[in-house]
């Protein structure tokens, strides 16, 4: 069987490969599939943007299909940056949003810099029936950015005295949101 990931990000079809393989599926990225999504992603939280993905993704193929949603949310902002997470302040690069992010933390004291990594993820199988899951992970926004590892907000996550760009790739995605995710969305899955 067949199931299609709404990404072209190899390190995710990597993972979801491995993981979807004692199921029985062959796991093919969005281009391997020739699907072409162009879903806005309107929802105000993440659960609501990976379901509209996933449902957009089985709308056009009509196999099993998966879709991801990802951020950041700071206690101490109200959640933000949330489903803003890749546009923060409008602005282009990692660099700049980590800055902004800092910019915005400058006044705010140790023990209130509480921060998570959410990722939520929606599964459609072949016959429709949809399931959905999420996972998080806890830390704090530091005060500089740290490290050359990983990618987005890994420098201003901290974790037990370091950031998620001083760590390795694979003690990263030991512990992450996207790992809880998708440890949760297995569980749903066998046991069903
Ligand atoms: P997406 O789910 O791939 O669209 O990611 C949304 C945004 O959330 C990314 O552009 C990053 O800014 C942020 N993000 C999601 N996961 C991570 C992570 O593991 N580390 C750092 N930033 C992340």
């Amino acid at each position: 069987m067949k199931l299609v990931i709404a990404s072209n990000n190899k390190g995710k079809i990597r993972e979801y490969r491995e993981l979807f393989a004692p199921l029985g599926y062959e796991v093919m990225s969005q281009s391997e599939a020739g699907l072409t999504l162009e879903v806005e992603e309107t929802g105000t939280t993440f659960a609501e943007n990976s379901a509209l993905k996933a449902r957009a993704a089985y709308e056009q193929l009509g196999c099993a299909v998966l879709a991801d949603d990802s951020g950041l949310a700071v206690e101490a902002l109200g959640g933000e940056p949330g489903v803003y997470s890749a546009r923060y302040g409008g602005l282009d690069t990692d660099e700049a949003r980590c800055r902004y992010l800092l910019e915005k933390m400058k006044d705010v004291p140790k023990d209130k810099r509480r921060a998570y990594f959410i990722c939520t993820v929606h599964f459609i199988d072949e016959n429709g029936r949809e399931t959905a899951a999420e996972g998080r992970v806890y830390g704090e926004i530091g005060y500089e950015p740290r490290g050359g590892n990983g990618f987005g907000y890994d420098p201003v996550f901290m974790r037990d005295g370091k950031s998620f760009a001083e760590i390795g790739a694979e003690e990263k995605n030991a512990v992450s949101h996207r790992k809880n995710a998708l440890d949760e969305l297995m569980k749903k899955l066998t046991e069903k």
